[in-house]
Parts: C-alpha cells; structure tokens; sequence
C-alpha cells in the first residue's frame, strides 16, 4: 500500500464541501418569487422538484445564482469538511480539490475568485485546485464526490470512489458516507485498490 503523502484525494466542491443545494434553495425561492418552504429540500439533480423544467431552465437559474448572488462564495460549508480534511492533510494525504466550475463563458475570474476566497475563508486545507470536467483525468487515487453521473463514470474506470450522500444520490450504492466522519473512515481502510 501506498504512504500517505503519495495518496491524492480528490474532493469535489459542490454537494460535498459547499452545500450547494441548501443555498440554491434560497436562491431559487427569490428567482421564482416563492416561498422558501414551496420547494422541497429533497430534490433530484436537475432540481425538477423544484418546477425547472430543463437544461436550459435549469442554466438560467444557475447563471443568477453564480452571477447576482455570488454562489460560490456565499455557500454553508458542509459540516466536518474543514475537520477531517484538515485531519487528512495533517496526516500527510494529498487534497486535491476538482470542480467544473467554469462553465460560463468570460466569467472565469470571478469563478475563480470567489472559490479561491470561500476555501481560504472557511479554512480548507489543500494542495490543489483544479478546475476540470472529466474528473478522471486529474488522476486522484480516492474520490469524494456527490453527482451521480461523475460518481458512475469515475467507478465505471475503475477508481475508488465515494459517495458523498445528499437528496440526489439516493440510488447509488456503497461507497458511501453521509457525513465527513464517514468519509475520514472510509478513506482510513481504503486498501489501495478501485474497490474495497
Ligand atoms: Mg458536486
């Protein structure tokens, strides 16, 4: 098995660090002009719960979330993510944060830079930041991620990957944790291999 220090984990932003849907849920309820308590906290990913119809709905609410209220940097962190990647980091694990967050075109810095500040100012350790969509080719040794899709497509390569457990994820199987604790543990047994 592999020393620690040359262990990359490789964590995910949104739904696993940030709590992307609870302040999307505010955002939402201001863009729709409905009441916070209309829209379920139990949402599916493409938020269809909440009344977004499609891609392009769902684009739009997204861009005035990034854009008018500056998302990125004004999410909740999800508790424990400072904790036990802090702990991580202090046992010599490598984190690698991998985000696609850069998907409006010429506002890049600003995505950039309201990350940047939302991880120095919640005191998140780590030692790189990559802004990617494939997230396989950033070439992590452990997953923490929350998205089915991405979770499905690291695990069909063969690369040990955990779910991160939110609303909308429910289906996908073991490995999984629904806290950071459980991701500490977790990362703690993983024996060197794409399963466990
Ligand atoms: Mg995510």
């Amino acid at each position: 098995m592999a020393v620690k220090s040359d262990i990359v984990i490789g964590v995910d932003l949104d739904g696993v660090c940030a709590d992307f849907y609870g302040r999307m849920r505010e955002i939402a309820a201001e863009w729709f002009e409905r009441p916070i308590d209309d829209l379920s906290a139990e949402v599916s990913y493409g938020l269809s719960e909440w009344g977004i119809k499609d891609h392009a709905h769902y684009d739009s609410l997204h861009r005035f979330a990034v854009t008018q209220r500056e998302l990125f940097s004004s999410m909740e962190m999800i508790p424990g993510a400072r904790k036990y990647l802090r702990l991580l980091s202090d046992e010599g694990y490598r984190i690698r944060i991998i985000t696609h967050r850069l998907f409006i075109h010429y506002f890049h810095a600003t995505a950039v830079e309201q990350t940047v500040n939302w991880l120095d100012s919640h005191g998140i350790p780590y030692w790189d930041l990559c802004f990617m969509k494939e997230k396989s080719q950033v070439g992590a040794d452990i997953y923490v991620e929350d998205s089915p899709d991405n979770i499905e497509q690291l695990r069909d390569k063969g690369l040990f990957t955990i779910c991160f457990g939110n609303s909308t994820n429910r289906h996908i199987v073991e490995p999984r944790a629904e806290s950071w604790e459980e991701v500490y543990i977790l990362v703690s047994s993983w024996n060197g291999t794409g399963r466990q």
